[in-house]
């Protein structure tokens, strides 16, 4: 089965975890599905047969950094995962390379796996490998990155609802995975409509999926459709 990260963002209350937990109890493979709701929900999953993640952490352990989540304290509460490098991070909070790497090097410590988004903006379609090995050096300097997910989340395709031709995908993909030799996810716009063709690409080991991940009927429909592709 293929992983399916849900990156709910700033979305999702009580409710939605409610509905999201109860529609995911028949999930076949629920060690494969990773739920990243906003930080204050994380405990609404503490009981459940799902990976749960955060969508971002503190580049300290702890001290006076206001308003920051350090990384063992999501570690504490049965947080696995933890999602880095976010376009909408990088681009609306300023955040640089070196800074998700210092994230990323805190993560691997506390043992807990970092989904490290990557992706080229529109303007730098052409020159995408540039770009991408520019985001990855960090991570490929670092060494050892067999625990460690990239998703390949292409910046002009997030909540467009236009996603890269099939072909696109694998290339891109199939790039990264040789890079790094880690699993690598798509993002961008997969909804139930595109899922099957997304998640039979040959060099993709799952999904991360925004928007469509905020509606339990649809989020499970994806589900589905990933339990059927080995
Ligand atoms: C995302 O934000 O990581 C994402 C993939 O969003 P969407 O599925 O809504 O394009």
């Amino acid at each position: 089965m293929k992983i399916i990260v849900a990156n709910w963002k700033m979305n999702g209350d009580i409710d939605l975890c409610d509905k999201i937990i109860n529609s995911l109890k028949s999930a076949i493979y629920p060690e494969s599905i990773i739920i990243c709701p906003p930080s204050p929900l994380l405990f609404m999953f503490r009981e459940v047969k799902f990976k749960y993640g955060a969508q971002n952490c503190s580049t300290n352990l702890k001290g006076a950094f206001t308003g920051e989540i350090s990384p063992s304290l999501l570690k504490s509460i049965g947080c696995s995962y933890v999602i880095i490098g976010h376009s909408e991070r990088r681009n609306l909070f300023c955040e640089s390379n070196d800074y998700i790497f210092q994230k990323f090097k805190l993560i691997l410590e506390l043992d807990l796996i970092p989904i490290v988004c990557i992706g080229e903006k529109i303007n730098e379609r052409s020159y995408y490998k540039e770009v991408l090995e520019e985001q990855l050096k960090y991570f490929i300097k670092h060494g050892d990155l067999n625990k460690v997910i990239f998703a390949y989340e292409p910046v002009w395709s997030i909540g467009t609802g236009i996603i890269p031709n099939l072909d696109d995908i694998l290339e891109v993909t199939s790039f990264i995975k040789m890079q790094t030799q880690s699993k690598v996810l798509y993002g961008g716009s997969v909804n139930k409509k595109n899922a099957t063709e997304i998640l039979n690409i040959a060099s993709i080991d799952g999904a991360l999926v925004g928007g469509a991940s905020l509606d339990p009927n649809e989020f499970y429909e994806i589900i589905k459709i990933s339990e059927k592709i080995k």
